[in-house]
């Protein structure tokens, strides 16, 4: 196939999610839903995804916006990452959301990517980003998983035959918040946890998200539970502007003086999922927190881990992390 040229699509600028859902249905495995475009155009240009129909939902007001409701707060998946840094209310009560999406790319890209293409883009395996025909492109190998693969960002848990990991900030912060994703598709809507939403390659390796072909992310919903409480967000990258995080930590913490009444614990970057830490949460709750609870957890954070060759270095960031959540949230 051709590579001199991006490939051709059509464009349809649906202005329901309706008929946004609707196209997709009816064109099938062809149809692409593009929000901002910062991950969908790299594809394209790339040549490396080949969509036959792009179905753009910028179009679609509902998609937009921060709503306060009874149940704690709703963001619309068409709300860009900027307005979500800056809005007085998350920054004020969700203040975890605000920083990770704060903490993504450049204001560039946050001022057109939206929360919705966030928490949905693909991995960014380089392999795979170069178009080689590797196990998650629907070949028969994985070029990271060798001996000499560039495996520095790749997995620590839950490889299964590919190793790539979540890059998303938001997706880390929308586990811990326990946030509850609304899909809405040809069969209506359902609503799906945050921690469900997010799914390995041992489920589907041609996947990041429970999203079938012709399903919508409309909102995202962050429950009061978690209003105002502690939090701690942090990501280690190689560079000190805008990168992809090594390994990053997102957690919620609600305290009855310094004991620990309740906690998230949520790392990005060392799985192909946010990876929520159960042990190192059981161990804190109820607690109070002190430099030793904080180092316990941490080494319980990274039991199970199995590094690749070049990505050992992770282990003990992501420990150090988790301590730091814990005594500095
Ligand atoms: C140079 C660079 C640096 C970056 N650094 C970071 C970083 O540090 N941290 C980080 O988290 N991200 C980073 N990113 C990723 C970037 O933030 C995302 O690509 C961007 O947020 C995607 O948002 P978008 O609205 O542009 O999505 P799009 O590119 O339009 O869409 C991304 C994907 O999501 C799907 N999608 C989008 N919205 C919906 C929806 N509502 N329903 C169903 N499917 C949907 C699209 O079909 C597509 O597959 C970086 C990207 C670049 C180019
Ligand atoms: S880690 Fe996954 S995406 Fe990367 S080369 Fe291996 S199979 Fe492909």
């Amino acid at each position: 196939m051709s590579r001199d040229m991006m490939p051709h699509f059509e464009l349809y600028q649906p202005d329901t999610v309706e008929n946004a859902i609707d196209l997709a249905r009816r064109i099938g495995q062809g149809a692409w839903f593009l929000a901002g475009g910062n991950d969908s155009l790299d594809w394209f240009k790339d040549r490396n995804k080949r969509p036959t129909a792009v179905i753009e939902l910028a179009g679609i007001k509902e998609l937009s916006g921060i709503r306060e409701t009874a149940d704690g707060l709703e963001v619309g998946a068409l709300t860009t990452l900027t307005e979500i840094e800056r809005s007085p209310i998350i920054r004020e009560k969700y203040s975890l959301l605000s920083t990770a999406a704060g903490r993504v790319a450049s204001p560039q890209i946050r001022n057109g990517g939206t929360l919705g293409g966030n928490l949905c883009q693909d991995t960014r395996c380089w392999y795979y980003r170069y178009g080689v025909s590797c196990y998650r492109a629907g070949g028969i190998t994985c070029y990271a998983d060798t001996p000499e693969g560039q495996n520095r960002e790749h997995c620590l848990f839950g490889g299964s035959r590919c190793v790539a990991v979540t890059p998303s900030d938001t997706a880390t912060a929308s586990v811990a918040l326990d946030a509850q994703m609304v899909i809405r598709g040809p069969d209506g809507e359902r609503v799906v946890p945050a921690e469900e939403f997010f799914i390995g390659p041992s489920k589907d390796i041609t996947r990041m998200t429970v999203l079938k072909n012709d399903e919508v992310l409309t909102a995202i919903r962050y429950p009061k539970q978690w209003a105002g409480a502690k939090f701690y967000f942090e990501k280690v990258t190689d560079r000190n502007t805008w990168d992809f995080a090594l390994v990053s930590i997102a957690a919620a913490m609600a305290l009855d003086g310094d004991r620990i009444k309740d906690i998230r614990l949520v790392c990005g970057a060392v799985e192909c999922v946010p990876r929520r830490l159960k042990a190192s949460e059981k161990h804190a709750t109820g607690q109070s927190r002190n430099d030793d609870l904080a180092a316990q957890a941490g080494k319980l954070a990274s039991e199970g881990a199995t590094p690749l060759n070049y990505n050992h270095f992770k282990v003990p960031l992501m420990e150090n992390l988790v301590r730091r959540a814990i005594r500095d949230a």
